[in-house]
């Protein structure tokens, strides 16, 4: 009779993150993990390697260490003529670049996405987290500002007339501010804005 598997699934061992059970070897031999890393990034992992630590992430750990290595030694940083930038592609084919002290930074890489970066400097603000950026080619890594579009999730909380005011007030404020609500009033014209609309012209979901 095979000896009981322990299961790892969700524990972390290092960057790793457990998913599943990917095979049961058997015969001495150790049980293969689907794991993914930190950096998104999918791999099977012996079981054996996740419990000693041999295997502790999917490269990027040591690739980082080597880079901080380099970095203390040479004192330099981005400044150093051995500095590759710092912009790396995921496995989900974002680009993303070292930033440490960017608050959007991954805890351990330190690692920033770079359209985020793009759309911060393009905008002077912090992108908020009811934000995202989208790209406009459907090319993640193409982070020219053209091909980056800002797009708003958020949305007020239900039907209730007064919650929708609240939220139209606040989406105005964050995106034209009060000088572009004032000058929307300003050029405001009465005969442009028609009748009002007719009651048919809104589709009710509740019957
Ligand atoms: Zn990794």
């Amino acid at each position: 009779m095979p000896r009981p598997l322990i299961d790892l699934t969700g524990q972390v061992f290092g960057r790793w993150r457990v998913i599943n059970l990917h095979k049961r070897q058997g015969k001495g031999r150790p049980a293969l993990w689907n794991c993914e890393c930190e950096c998104g990034n999918k791999r099977i992992v012996a079981g054996t390697n996740l419990r000693s630590g041999i295997s502790a992430s999917c490269g990027c750990l040591r690739d980082e260490k080597a880079r901080t290595l380099m970095l203390a030694r040479n004192g330099k940083g981005a400044r150093s003529p051995h500095w590759k930038g710092g912009r790396i592609l995921d496995s989900r084919g974002y680009a993303r670049v070292w930033n440490p002290t960017h608050s959007r930074a991954d805890k351990r890489g330190g690692y920033v996405y770079e359209h985020l970066l793009v759309m911060e400097e393009a905008l002077g603000r912090p992108v908020n987290i009811s934000e995202t950026v989208h790209h406009v080619n459907g090319h993640k890594a193409d982070n020219r500002l053209e091909n980056l579009e800002l797009w708003n999730k958020s949305h007020p909380p239900g039907q209730r007339t007064e919650d929708k005011i609240a939220w139209a007030k606040d989406t105005l404020l964050i995106y034209i501010g009060v000088e572009g609500v004032l000058k929307w009033i300003e050029n405001y014209d009465q005969d442009k804005v028609g009748s009002p609309p007719q009651k048919s012209n809104y589709i009710s979901s509740c019957s």
